[in-house]
Parts: structure tokens; C-alpha cells; sequence
């Protein structure tokens, strides 16, 4: 039996009341690792600084693989990338989420033919979409209040256990 699923079991036994005090800790602690690149990184920038402010919501970044639970992709992704990005995944415990933003992480973006290039969605299961070429802060800001309620209402929880595709 994997962590997530001894998890998740865990879970289904607990009252109703207790696991949405678990969720509601959960929406307010988000942190993500992330893997920012490309002209859309300075949009995603900006949502730590004074004016959107994520870590109000308790979204914090530069905390390590073991602690996070989101993993966010803003830019482009490479393939040599997308093989190290898997091995921090893994090493994230469950629950997780993946937050892919921009036009380039979704579907390659202005690139199609790039022979390097790779779309998050083909190597494992993402969570939440923001579309945009650059998506405007406002839109990352509101993908992650998305994403928020989704962890409020268990929406994907554990499915990405093993959803992992070999490169
Ligand atoms: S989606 Fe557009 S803005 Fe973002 S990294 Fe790609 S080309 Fe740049």
C-alpha cells in the first residue's frame, strides 16, 4: 500500500466534522514548489510582493519538496527539466496538487514544433489551468483561490498517486 493511499484511507475513516477542519488547515497553508521560467515568471513574481500579497492567504513559496504541497510550473518546461521536476514531485508527500500557468506549461504556447519543449499535462495529472500568454497576475491570483476551494472540497485529492508517466 503507497503513503497516499494508507492516507487517504486514514481520511475516509475520520468524521466528516474532523476532515473538514483538516481541509480548512490545508486551503490556508498551500505552499508551493516551484518551477518558474520564461517571459510569464515576472507576472508570478509579483504575487509575493505588496499588492497581491499571496501569503496572506498562507500561500508561501521557497519552502522545500517535503514541506509543499502544490507543485506550480510557470513558462516554458524543457524535457530535461520535466525529468528533474518528477523527482521533486515524488519526493512531495500527499496530498498534492499541480498548478500549471501560462500558454507555454499547457499546450506549448507559441512553440508547437519546439523539439524540446514539453506540455505538464502529459507527464502527470495537473489540477488547475491558467491560461494566458502571459496570464495577468490577477488570473494566477485567482487560479490559486480555485485551487484553494478544491482543497476545501477534497476535489482530486490522492488521485495523483502514481499518475506519475515515465520519461
Ligand atoms: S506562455 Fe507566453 S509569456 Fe509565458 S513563457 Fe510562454 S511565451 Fe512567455
Amino acid at each position: 500500500m503507497s503513503s497516499g493511499e494508507y492516507q487517504k484511507g486514514l481520511l475516509e475513516k475520520m468524521p466528516k466534522t474532523i476532515r473538514k477542519i483538516f481541509n480548512w488547515g490545508r486551503s490556508f497553508s498551500l505552499w508551493p514548489v516551484h518551477l518558474v521560467t520564461g517571459c510569464c515568471s515576472p507576472e508570478y513574481m509579483q504575487l509575493f510582493g505588496p499588492r497581491y500579497d499571496l501569503e496572506r492567504w498562507g500561500i508561501l513559496p521557497l519552502a522545500s519538496a517535503r514541506q509543499s504541497d502544490v507543485m506550480i510550473f510557470v513558462g516554458n518546461v524543457a524535457r530535461k527539466m520535466m525529468i528533474r521536476a518528477k523527482k521533486i514531485y515524488e519526493h512531495m508527500p500527499e496530498p498534492k496538487w499541480v498548478y500549471v500557468v501560462g500558454a507555454c506549461a499547457s499546450s506549448k504556447g507559441p512553440f508547437p514544433e519546439s523539439y524540446s519543449l514539453v506540455r505538464v499535462k502529459d507527464y502527470m495529472k495537473v489540477d488547475m489551468f491558467v491560461a494566458g500568454c502571459p496570464p495577468k497576475p490577477e488570473s494566477i491570483h485567482y487560479g490559486f483561490l480555485k485551487l484553494r476551494e478544491r482543497v476545501l472540497n477534497e476535489v482530486g485529492m490522492y488521485e495523483s498517486a502514481g499518475a506519475i508517466k515515465s520519461t
